[in-house]
């Protein structure tokens, strides 16, 4: 039998871990929850997904036109996990609905690692939520770094790393935060990122930065790693095109900015123009000595995503990480 999804919170991530499921054939969607009949209820009524909505909202679904399939509550009861997209901090009420439904449940990068006690990141540590009953899938940034380092980790064992983070200043669809005109440092130092690196791999010595600037569409981080050993540029490269969901891109292929790697995504097609892998540039990555410096740009709509998929099979305990990753992988159009 499939494993029943529900997802409960349809915003940026929500919706895309939504759609992920639904194109795998081991799990499926058996409703999402929403709060509001906005127009992101009325297209995922029009997806064909069950729409659960908290008691008190079912008069203006009604009213709205939107048939509801149930309660919140209901949701809950019928699903077998529950993917959590709900804003940052909501999740700890939650966890005791879940908790007392026994449930299991994935939260996302805005809660705290102490929540569930264990975090999640496909390459890094796919067997940590080995039969979980709840597990998070960390941020989009934290990913981002975790994509890397848990590879360059592995063969050449990283001495530390420090990091500077130029963030998004809001997901495109957002009006609400900012700034819309300048760069904003995040003055509390070091800042929770690198911290958040050792929520999964508690062994790398990691120290990170951040800078919000006004664009929406992808973060870049600035990535400096001492090395356990020297080891030529060429190497790393190859290391970096063999590693799954990263994708290496190139200023002399016309892609300089986030803006083209944003445009590549368009070009291929995929759901929402996402851009699930962390793209690296070929010709940015540089090793001086035992030290390495390279760019990653991160889309922080897409990355966790596909994290999001694995993170069900390792805590339905349903096939080992790399088969997830493949498995995932192929039905996203991710090439590697
Ligand atoms: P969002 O605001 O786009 O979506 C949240 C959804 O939850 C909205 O549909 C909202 O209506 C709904 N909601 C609010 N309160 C609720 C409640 N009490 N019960 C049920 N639903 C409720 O947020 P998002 O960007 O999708 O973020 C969700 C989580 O994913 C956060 O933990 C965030 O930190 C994390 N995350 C976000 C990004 C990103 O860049 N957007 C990237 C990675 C991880």
């Amino acid at each position: 039998a499939k494993i029943k999804v529900g997802v409960n919170g349809y915003g940026t991530i929500g919706k895309r871990v939504a759609t992920a499921v639904s194109k795998q054939d081991d799990m499926e969607v058996i409703g999402i929850t929403k709060t509001r009949p906005t127009f992101e209820a009325k297209t995922a009524a029009a997806a064909g997904l069950p729409i659960y909505v908290p008691a008190e909202s079912i008069p203006a679904f009604e009213k709205a036109g939107i048939a509801v399939a149930g309660t919140v509550d209901d949701m809950i009861a019928a699903a077998d996990v529950i993917v959590d997209c709900t804003p940052g901090n909501v999740g700890p009420e939650y966890k005791e609905k879940y908790q007392k439904a026994g449930k299991k449940a994935i939260f996302q990068g805005g809660e705290e690692h102490g929540l569930t006690g264990v975090s999640f990141n496909s390459t890094a540590n796919y067997k940590d939520s080995w039969g979980m009953q709840f597990s998070r899938v960390v941020s989009c940034n934290t990913t981002g770094l975790l994509r890397t380092l848990s590879l360059l980790d592995k063969a050449y064992k990283i001495q530390n790393a420090y990091v500077t983070i130029v963030r998004r200043a809001a997901d495109p669809g957002d009006s609400k935060t900012g700034p819309v005109n300048g760069l904003e440092p995040s003055v509390s130092l070091p800042t929770h990122h690198g911290v958040d690196v050792k929520s999964v791999l508690p062994w790398i010595d990691i120290t990170t930065m951040a800078i919000k600037a006004s664009t929406t569409l992808m973060h870049i981080q600035a990535v400096v790693v001492k090395l356990g050993k020297e080891v030529s540029t060429d190497e790393v490269l190859d290391l970096f095109a063999k590693a799954p969901r990263v994708r290496l891109v190139s200023s002399k292929d016309g892609i300089k900015s986030t803006n083209q790697v944003m445009e590549l995504a368009r070009e291929l097609g995929r759901d929402r123009s996402d851009m699930y892998e962390i793209c690296i540039w070929s010709d940015g990555v540089k090793v001086v000595g035992d030290t390495l410096y390279y760019y990653q740009a991160v889309h922080q709509e897409a990355d966790v995503i596909p994290e999001n998929v694995d993170c069900i099979r390792s805590m339905c305990k349903l096939m080992e990480g790399p088969e997830s990753v493949a498995k995932t992988n192929k039905a996203l159009g991710i090439d590697h």
